[in-house]
């Protein structure tokens, strides 16, 4: 089914990731209804229309979706089963399923072992009891992370001594979380992937990411050649995920460059930090062909524009260097209109080609 430009796009998720989207759509000539709680967002703030209400309001999403014409989302904590209720009234993609995975650590990595991925040694923990028995299995150092809600590092304790395990249960809340063995890497990157309904599926380059207090801070391309070795094999799992999953839009997956392959860290079933740089530095943005994919259009080339390609993500205060940024002319600036730059908060961010 194609969804013709003119007609509407809703989105739910009001951050960032869904102002880049609304500007993508609106090149092709779409207009987009964003669906987010806060008082005003990057993303209402670009589109036009919006509607302002909770993500588990069953009634205001029935009317938001009776108003576009195909939804998806940016942003992954949302609650599955109203989102999944509105299958029958529009078409919903990337299909809520992958959301249901996404959200759930556990089932998560379930779900790409079974496909044969790699992954950290890892055991569900319920309480202190099981996490007990789970670090005797996997040993230190490790990590605890809420199974639910975790991003940009936070619902995580590190574990470096079976005899912090209380305090790390503690720091995390006491919630149901999972317990992964510490993976030695020396590089981090991520596969974006895009797949339509055709089954046609295409890839960017795989940044190398650098996080910095367990946010992102650059992503490059090219990446570190051992990451080049291994990008391949990491592309392969997230294309069998998309199809196994029948995924149409844009799929996230993140690795750790481990000696012996890539090992998965998590996917994203949305477009993704990581992939900023493809607004300049490749022929077709993760946004645009997110869009073309969910509308029924063809996919536009992902090929590399420059031979070098660098996002650095403006956190906080690093924002107020917009001045000093925008000195130098092959910078390509981007501020999402937040009003305060609280620490750790994604302001912005610059990319640089070539
Ligand atoms: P996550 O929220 O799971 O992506 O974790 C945030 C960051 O913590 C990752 O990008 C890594 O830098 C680090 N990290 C997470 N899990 C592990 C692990 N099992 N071993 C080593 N480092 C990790």
């Amino acid at each position: 089914m194609t969804i013709a430009p003119l007609s509407t796009i809703g989105i739910i998720g009001g951050g960032q990731l869904g102002r880049m989207l609304a500007v993508a759509a609106a090149q092709l000539g779409y207009n987009c209804h964003i669906y987010a709680p806060d008082e005003r967002s990057p993303a209402a703030d670009v589109a036009v229309s919006w509607t302002r209400a909770a993500y588990d309001d069953a009634e205001a999403l029935r009317r938001f979706a009776a108003q576009v014409d195909v939804i998806t989302y940016e942003f992954e904590n949302i609650p599955f089963e109203p989102i999944a209720a509105l299958t029958p009234l529009k078409p919903v993609t990337p299909t809520p399923e992958a959301l249901r995975i996404a959200q759930d650590r556990v089932l998560e990595k379930s779900f790409v072992d079974g496909l044969g991925a790699r992954t950290a040694p890892w055991a569900a923990v319920d309480d202190l009891d099981q996490l007990e028995q789970a670090l005797a299995r996997i040993g230190t150092p490790a990590i605890l992370k809420t199974r639910r809600n975790g991003y940009d590092g936070k619902g995580q304790a590190r574990i470096h001594d079976p005899a912090d395990a209380a305090s790390a249960w503690q720091a995390i809340g006491g919630q149901p979380a999972i317990l992964e063995g510490f993976v030695r890497f020396e590089h981090e990157f991520s596969v974006i992937v895009v797949r339509n309904a055709d089954g046609g599926s295409a890839s960017w380059d795989a940044p190398e990411n650098v996080h910095r207090d367990g946010i992102l801070d650059t992503s490059t391309v090219p990446a570190h050649p051992s990451i080049l070795a291994q990008a391949d094999a990491a592309r392969a799992l997230a294309l069998r995920v998309a199809e196994e999953l029948g995924y149409i839009g844009v799929l996230t997956f993140e690795f750790f460059a481990g000696s012996d392959g890539p090992v998965f860290n998590e996917m994203a079933p949305r477009v993704h930090n990581s992939g900023h740089w493809t607004i300049e530095g490749a022929v077709t943005s993760q946004f645009e062909n997110h869009i073309r994919a969910i509308c029924g259009l063809p996919l536009g080339s992902t090929k590399l524009v420059a031979q070098r390609v660098e996002m650095r993500n403006l956190i906080g205060e690093e924002a107020n260097d917009w001045p000093a940024i925008l000195s130098d002319p092959a910078a390509h600036l981007h501020l999402y209109g937040k009003r305060i730059p609280r620490p750790g908060r994604k302001m912005g961010h610059v990319t640089r080609v070539g």
